[in-house]
């Protein structure tokens, strides 16, 4: 038995043109030197390493589980 979960599915109509959308910005949190690659952001102690915690004004948030680290200056 197949069951198909595709009701609302709609092609062509409605369709938005979309604005150019940036591609994943891992890359860009390693900062490549040399042959080394730095990490520049840090990683989530709870999620470990791969999730990134996003930087922010004054702190630090993983967009994940929402932890917060504050960064002093
Ligand atoms: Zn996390």
């Amino acid at each position: 038995m197949s069951e198909r979960a595709e009701g609302s599915k709609k092609e062509g109509k409605g369709k938005k043109p979309h604005k150019n959308k940036p591609t994943s910005k891992k890359w860009s949190k390693y900062k490549i030197e040399g042959d080394k690659t730095i990490k520049i952001l840090k990683s989530c102690p709870r999620c470990g390493s791969g999730i990134f915690l996003a930087n922010h004004k004054d702190r630090v948030t993983c967009g994940k589980c929402k932890y917060t680290e504050f960064v002093k200056k």
